[in-house]
């Protein structure tokens, strides 16, 4: 279920477009009279990795004699594999025009001018409007975010604004839903890439989680930041990890009260620190391998253990903010696989990091309360749309 309506700021939401598709037979006279052969058309092809311009220039439609001297073009020279090159084409196979993207943000356009071409940079006048989706767990949130047609790069942010409420990694049940309101970028009617995310709702094991964004941080529509001093999991959230095994098998199921948590994934997954602190250890230590110790306001510390090896700078005494690298996934020490050994301490002592309430990030100041809630009402209100229709249609 997608929909789209345009970014316009307004104080009501704008409604859904209702979609619908009128298919109606003509008599075959009328049709030929109402089709006219066009003068032009667009073609639209990838340049891909092995692709030589003019093995691609042939690709797009271009008639060979066309396409020798369009080669000459040194604008073409910035062609690089994966771009989305448009060109427009006259009947006869002739470039009237070639557009394409480079560095993400700048437009090529290469139009035909009498016998040759003129080629022109600016930067790309793209289209920002917003798509709202959702979505049902049944394995994971990839799964389910390539199920409802939501690209990588939201589904990620979707993990990082709730990572201090939920663990991705071991928190997600089948059956669990979110709902994501989105920018999407979209160049000469195609989208380019998503934006970032405006409001999103998550409900995970029956409890529902709602974020919207203001400023450069999230909150629930009532102002609270979603910000924690804890994040849920120590491990970055990725297509490839999140689809790992999570069952780790101890090596020896006597080699010690087991006080932490273990997460699976491939080697070499970031492991990242939950929260602000000082590194109070890095190096080897028995059967936890290569491990890191990072000690956090008050008297909580935490135990990253097993890594493969420690990021760079991260050794005792240096600091590191919440999300920041501490290392990577690996099996040094006691381990049978690649895993994470992950302990939360409280004055020394390991507790379940899920039964500690985290304390949250400021939220929205007093002051601009009114201005918040006029942002938030109309994203809030879509939230509650897309929960009201499209979670009733994906029973
Ligand atoms: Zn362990």
């Amino acid at each position: 279920m997608a929909a789209f309506g345009t970014m316009a700021p307004s104080p009501d939401p704008a409604p859904l477009p209702v979609q619908s598709t009128v298919v109606e037979a003509l008599p075959l006279a009328e049709r030929l009279v109402l089709t006219p052969a066009p003068a032009s058309y667009l073609r639209e092809e990838r340049f891909q990795r092995g692709d030589t311009l003019s093995g691609f220039l042939a690709r797009l439609g271009i008639a060979e004699l066309h396409a020798a001297r369009l080669a000459r073009v040194r604008a073409l020279q910035q062609l690089r594999p994966g771009a989305q090159v448009s060109a427009e084409l006259s009947a006869e196979g002739a470039p009237l025009a070639l557009r394409f993207l480079v560095d993400r943000d700048r437009l090529v356009e290469v139009v035909a001018d009498g016998d040759g071409y003129r080629a022109a940079e600016k930067p790309a006048d793209f289209e920002t409007r917003l798509a709202m989706e959702s979505g049902v767990i049944r394995s994971s949130l990839f799964a389910a975010a390539d199920a409802a047609g939501i690209p990588d790069s939201v589904a990620i942010q979707l993990a990082d604004i709730f990572a201090g409420d939920i663990d991705f990694y071991r928190d997600l049940r089948k059956g669990d839903r979110f709902a994501v309101v989105y920018e999407t970028h979209s160049l000469l009617g195609r989208t380019v890439r998503a934006g970032r995310v405006l409001a999103a709702e998550f409900t995970n094991q029956g409890k529902r989680y709602r974020a919207v964004l203001y400023g450069a941080s999230y909150y629930t529509p009532e102002g609270n930041n979603l910000r924690r001093a804890f994040l849920r999991a120590p491990l970055e959230f990725s297509r490839v990890s999140s689809g790992f095994g999570r069952r780790v098998h101890p090596m020896f199921r006597t080699w010690r009260a087991h006080k932490g948590v273990d997460y699976a994934a491939p080697a070499g997954t970031r492991v990242r620190a939950v929260g602000d602190g000082v590194v109070e250890f890095a190096g080897e230590s028995g059967g936890y391998g290569r491990m890191v110790v990072v000690r956090h306001h008050g008297s909580y510390s935490t135990v990253y253990a097993h890594l493969s090896r420690f990021a760079s700078g991260v050794r005792r005494g240096a600091r590191l903010a919440q999300n920041d690298s501490v290392g990577f996934v690996g099996q040094t020490g006691w381990a049978t696989g690649p895993h994470l050994h992950y302990e939360f301490r409280v004055a020394g002592e390991a507790r379940n990091p899920h039964s500690i309430a985290m304390p949250a990030g400021r939220p929205v100041p007093q002051p601009e309360l009114q201005a918040f809630r006029d942002q938030a009402e109309p994203l809030a209100a879509r939230l509650d749309l897309l929960a009201n229709s499209s979670f009733a249609l994906l029973e």
